[in-house]
């Protein structure tokens, strides 16, 4: 069992489904409400401990229902809570996400995620600098992010950077990181002016590439790598690339090697995408040694 700190946001999903969305200053009728735990920082850290590990989540929820609800489901997969933060004064984080036409409209309120701050980190570093992996996300303010990075760094502790939501970092972010996990698109803005090939040779055992149902692509010395993903049933992709980012940091952390770390967790994101939901198509340790068998 490996022992992983992730360092990020706790959202409420607020779903509603409609026929349309409404244009400005239309009312329509919506048919359901669905809510339920998101963020990419709580979804890995679900991800992670439904296969077995030792997982803590540091963050910042508000002292509201959701922020209750955002507790409650971390612990019901086994995540450890003691250092999400429960903040007077702040909303829990919300994505307001309307389902229509066969396609998501979201708008986020950052919320008590904003108050991800060097002061939470600090409070939380003894489980920090134990981890066998730091999981980081774009998800908390950029600064303590990079403040997480550089403490890392000194430490020698590993972190695997999931540059999402993209946005632009600094190219020190790279080189500290042990892993940073874009899929394709978020590679091409990343690595403006080289080609699939090159970002994966020049960062071999560093980026580790999504290709949705393809898989995944690394560079090993000075050859590219392709494992390919599980052909399975899509039922909903939310949350694939954080099942793969979770189980990727499952296998790692447990010493498997990066190639089977990736297998391991191209199993896992391929049982996601059979499922509702970012968390609720998360599987459970023995459903991926089932797959894998
Ligand atoms: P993101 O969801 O972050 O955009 P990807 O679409 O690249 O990232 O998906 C992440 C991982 O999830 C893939 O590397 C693969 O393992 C798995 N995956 C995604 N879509 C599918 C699919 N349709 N079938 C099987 N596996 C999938």
């Amino acid at each position: 069992m490996g022992h992983i700190s992730v360092i990020g946001s706790c959202n409420m999903d607020l779903t509603v489904e409609a026929d349309r969305r409404p244009l400005a200053g239309e009312t329509v009728m919506g048919k359901r409400l669905i809510v339920s735990p998101g963020g990419k920082g709580a979804n890995q850290a679900v991800a992670a401990a439904r296969l077995g590990e030792e997982v803590y989540m540091v963050g910042c929820v508000g002292r509201d229902a959701y922020g209750s609800l955002m507790l409650d489901a971390l612990k019901k997969s086994g995540v450890k809570t003691d250092y999400v933060s429960v903040l007077d004064g702040v909303d829990t984080g919300t994505a307001h996400i309307i389902l229509a036409e066969g396609d998501n409209s979201i708008i986020v309120l950052k919320g008590a995620n904003d108050r991800v701050s060097p002061q939470v980190v600090d409070e939380a570093f003894d489980i920090i600098r134990t981890s066998d992996l730091v999981m980081l996300q774009h998800e908390i303010p950029m600064d303590t992010i990079g403040y997480i990075i550089d403490r890392c760094y000194e430490e020698k502790v590993p972190v695997m950077l999931n540059p999402a939501p993209y946005m632009d970092i600094p190219k020190e972010w790279i080189d500290k990181v042990t892993y940073i996990t874009p899929n394709e698109h978020e590679a091409a803005l990343m690595f403006q002016g080289m080609d699939r090939d090159e970002i994966l040779k020049s960062h071999a055992g560093k980026v580790i590439m999504t290709v949705g149902s393809e898989g995944v692509l690394y560079g090993e010395g000075n050859e590219v790598v392709h494992v390919p993903g599980f052909h399975v049933p899509v039922v909903d992709t939310t949350g694939a690339g954080d099942t793969f980012n979770g189980a990727f940091a499952a296998g790692r952390a447990e010493g498997l090697s990066i190639r089977e770390s990736i297998r391991f967790a191209n199993a896992a994101a391929a049982l996601s995408v059979g499922k509702i939901g970012a968390q609720g198509g998360m599987p459970w340790r023995n459903e991926v040694e089932e797959m894998l068998s």
